[in-house]
């Protein structure tokens, strides 16, 4: 497994000072275009779902899609997407949530999850957790019941994870 997850690292590259100086950003484009790469990862995370009794997965916009879509065709369940402000068409619901320098805002149809319904939320980099407290309080209202929060990547010195210790949470990388 150690060495799979190395292999895994390989593919990911770091980009210092993007998108802005200080940052280093994890580019998981070298591995979602390697074949092998792309769907170790997802069979990897998916496996981990059978039989959990989910109803549907979550993707954040816009490189959680590419999970989220991928785990849910795998597992043979609905995908349900969060966007960022105005992009969706229908009747949303609305969370506002802190950025470095100012605010942002994630929507979901409100039909999108029936209450009661069982939800894995998924995104590609779990860093500060922002975004997915922001995406669990959007399943919440809906009256969605979170299953488990699953990443990609997690960059564990961001303690995101502390953001969310109600919540079950796994990542398949980690740095
Ligand atoms: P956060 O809200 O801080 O957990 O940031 C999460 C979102 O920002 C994820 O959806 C990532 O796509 C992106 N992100 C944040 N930091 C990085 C990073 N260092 N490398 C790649 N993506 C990042």
């Amino acid at each position: 497994m150690g060495d799979t997850i190395n292999h895994l690292k390989e593919k990911i590259r770091d980009i210092p000072d993007f998108p802005k100086p200080g940052v280093v950003f994890k580019d998981i484009t070298p591995l979602l275009a390697d074949a092998q790469a792309f769907r170790t990862a997802v069979d990897l995370i998916g496996d981990r779902y059978r039989d959990r009794g989910i109803d549907v997965v979550v993707g954040i916009e816009a490189r959680g899609f590419i999970i989220a879509s991928a785990l849910a065709y795998k597992l043979g369940m609905g995908h349900v997407v969060i966007r960022k402000a105005g992009k969706l068409p229908f009747k949303t619901h609305q969370a506002v949530y802190q950025l470095e320098y100012g605010t942002d805002t994630l929507e979901i149809h409100e039909d999108a999850i029936q209450p009661g319904m069982r939800v894995l939320i998924a995104d590609d980099v779990l860093a500060t957790g922002g975004t997915v407290v922001t995406a669990v309080d959007l399943v919440k209202k809906l009256g969605g019941e979170i299953m488990e929060l699953t990443f990609l990547v997690e960059l564990t010195f961001l303690k995101g994870r502390e953001k969310l210790n109600n919540y079950p949470l796994f990542s398949l990388i980690q740095y």
